[in-house]
């Protein structure tokens, strides 16, 4: 018997559950902050006893030893749990309106504006930190997110077939595909985030410059230069606007049509 088995065999005699973990150490979990007992781990996705036994957060799916699940007293544990009380501390004094200010400005202001000259912001636009400017801004984003995921799944696809991949994993991208469209159509059927996407490229863009970066550099950058990147997933967002715009003023006018004279969302 090699040493190291006969150390591990001796650690789990002497309650060893893990690595340097023993029944009785407090451990920390890096998906949902807590700590817990070690004896309370739970059996995880891969059948390890390795699971978060958060008992505040019963469905966390925090998992692994050195992955999410460390020993409590452990540098890195200490130093999270250490900024997460600071950064409570900061949002505390912060006002309502200095933290929609904060989410404005890294959420939004820094995507469209990377330097004085490819600023992409309509600065002409006065109020920046207002609910209602941060509600639009908020759906906005989640739009470009949806769209962003669904283009991703389907170069992910594009790339199996070319890498001549298993059917059943073409399907599973598919099948993802289909699921993500619907949500991201889902999202576009509504009229209240149409309206932040209008409010967004009127109000708080400037779309004629963006148009101008586009015409002149479209060729020069690849689509994966990031603000390259970004102005055209504004432009395509644009086109899927429209298109659900469309699709909404023809059903509306088809008689018997299950959106004809119903309010929208
Ligand atoms: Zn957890």
């Amino acid at each position: 018997m090699s040493q190291t088995n006969s150390i591990l065999i001796e650690k789990k005699d002497s309650g060893y559950i893990g690595e340097n973990i023993r029944e009785q150490d407090e451990l920390w979990c890096l998906h949902c902050y807590d700590t817990f007992p070690a004896n309370k781990l739970k059996v995880d996705v891969f059948g390890n006893k390795q699971g978060c036994g958060s008992t505040n957060h019963p469905n966390c799916d925090g998992a692994g030893f050195g992955i999410d699940i460390f020993k409590a007293d452990c540098k890195f544990a200490v130093g999270c749990r250490r900024s997460a009380e600071e950064e409570k501390a900061r949002l505390a004094s912060m006002t309502e309106e200095e933290k929609r200010e904060e989410y404005i400005e890294w959420n939004f202001r820094r995507e469209y504006k990377v330097n004085k000259k490819n600023n992409f912001l309509n600065e002409y636009h006065q109020d920046w930190s207002s609910t209602k400017v941060l509600k639009h801004i908020e759906r906005f984003n989640e739009c470009i997110c949806a769209q962003s995921g669904l283009i991703r799944a389907e170069s992910k696809r594009e790339r199996l077939v070319r890498l001549n991949a298993p059917t059943i994993c073409i399907q599973h991208e598919v099948k993802r595909i289909e699921q993500l469209t619907h949500e991201f159509k889902k999202l576009l059927s509504r009229k209240t985030y149409r309206d932040s996407f209008h409010f967004v490229m009127l109000q708080l863009l400037d779309e004629k410059k963006l148009e101008k970066y586009k015409r002149d550099y479209g060729k020069k950058y690849a689509a994966e230069d990031s603000l390259m990147g970004r102005i055209r997933r504004l432009f395509s967002l644009m086109e899927n606007v429209s298109c659900a715009e469309d699709a909404y003023k023809i059903s509306r006018r088809a008689p018997g049509s299950a959106f004809s004279g119903k309010k929208q969302r």
